[in-house]
């Protein structure tokens, strides 16, 4: 890839916004990210391997478990610190951002919200410093945007619970060390459970052939009869809200993040525009090509106010789940549409790898489709302003 030169636009004065805590730990996230992100993520993505050099640097600047209290290893910042290091992270790449979603929000927040306090002791501080990667189980090959027909289950056997079963598309699992699965008992009631590698019978077959989020490592949960000792379920919550209850922390992050993958396109655009000569002017000053510039900043900068909203909504504990899917909805379907609209800007040099413009868009793809589909998340819109279920 090219030099990394990018300058984040703030349109609305955003930053006015923002307490000087929040920069210095957006700042430090950027920096970090033009670093070590930047320099190398192009080779990963084209060769669809995970860096997992950059696992300490992301602990560092504290990707893992940004609102985790600090005595349990987190960095006890607030859900914007946390938005704004997503972003920044997803300015680099998705899937860099997708490994520090799951580590957070679908392995730590639950660890945190559901676990006791012998748990949290023993996985949040190795997951806060990266000595431990974690991956998230809940979709199954048949049962994807409807969690609750989910076929693992788990059966008492006494002095422990055996696991059976089978996840797909989770990402992490080829490296992680441990899995917050989610399972069903004998009475059909889903429950989390923290399964460890090395358990007999636990394996984890990595998934290939992927457009998208080349750069984050994927696979499939294996579970073949597998003994899990009765201390590694999680006690405090239990029923599909438990699950739930992360994806909104998760889907959170990915309605900032998504901005950070639209501003590396909108600001690589606008320095090709500035810079391409056709028909002996600046591409950029064809009313065509300030057409899509426009929009793009137009719809960045209604993005990064929902967004923000959305943070002092979680910040004062109001945000609805509801509010958290309209958010990570729009923000992904504006920074797809953005790097569709900065790929054709850059004429054939778009479809290169020497831009990142069509790196983000493949990444994209998939994150308009986990953490809730487009389409589910309308649905969900469609129930909270209608109060009908258009689901089933
Ligand atoms: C790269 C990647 C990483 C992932 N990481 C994880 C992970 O770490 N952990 C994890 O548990 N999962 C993960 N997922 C899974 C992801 O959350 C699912 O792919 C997603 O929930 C959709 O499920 P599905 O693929 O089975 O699609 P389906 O549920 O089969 O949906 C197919 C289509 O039907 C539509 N549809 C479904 N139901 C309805 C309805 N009621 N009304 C209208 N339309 C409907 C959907 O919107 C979609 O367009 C990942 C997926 C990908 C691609």
């Amino acid at each position: 890839m090219s030099q990394d030169l990018f300058q984040a636009p703030d349109y609305y004065q955003l930053d006015d916004l923002l307490t000087d805590e929040h920069k210095l730990v957006r700042d430090a996230a950027r920096e970090w990210v033009k670093r070590e992100v930047s320099p190398i993520i192009e080779d990963y993505a084209q060769k669809a391997e995970f860096p997992t050099q950059i696992i300490k640097g992301l602990a560092e600047i504290g990707a893992f478990g940004p609102y985790i209290p600090e005595e349990y290893g987190g960095a006890g910042l607030d859900q914007i610190s946390y938005g704004l290091i997503m972003q920044e992270i997803e300015r680099g790449d998705s899937g860099v951002r997708s490994t520090a979603s799951v580590q957070s929000s679908l392995v730590m927040y639950p660890i945190w919200k559901y676990g006791n306090e012998a748990q949290c002791q023993k996985y949040l501080p190795k997951l806060a410093s990266g000595e431990f990667m974690g991956c998230f189980g809940l979709t199954e090959p048949d049962h994807g945007s409807n969690p609750s027909g989910m076929v693992t289950n788990f059966k008492d056997k006494g002095d422990h619970y055996l696991l059976n079963g089978a996840k797909m598309w989770i990402s992490n699992a080829p490296f992680a060390d441990i899995a917050v699965v989610w399972a069903k008992d004998e009475s059909g009631r889903i429950h989390g459970l923290v399964v460890e590698r090395g358990m007999e019978g636990f394996t984890t077959p990595t998934t290939h052939n992927k457009w998208s989020l080349r750069a984050s490592a994927t696979g499939e949960l294996i579970f073949d009869n597998v003994k899990v000792p009765k201390e590694n379920l999680l006690p405090k919550k239990s029923g599909l809200g438990a699950p739930l209850g992360c994806l909104d922390s998760a889907r959170f992050g990915i309605a900032w993040g998504a901005i950070g993958a639209a501003m590396d396109c909108y600001d690589t655009a606008l320095r090709y525009s500035k810079e391409r000569m056709q028909f002996g002017k600046p591409i950029g000053a064809f009313q065509l090509q300030q057409k899509k510039l426009a929009e793009m900043i137009t719809e960045i900068t209604k993005a990064q106010l929902l967004a923000w909203r959305l943070g002092v909504l979680r910040n004062e504990g109001k945000a609805t789940s509801a509010q958290i899917s309209m958010a990570k909805r729009n923000n992904v379907d504006m920074a797809l549409k953005i790097t569709r609209e900065a790929r054709q800007m850059l004429g054939g040099m778009g479809i290169t790898g020497e831009y990142s413009i069509m790196r983000h868009m493949m990444n994209l793809e998939s994150v308009i489709t986990y953490e809730g589909t487009h389409d589910i998340h309308l649905l969900i819109t469609g129930l909270d302003v209608t109060g009908l279920n258009a689901f089933k």
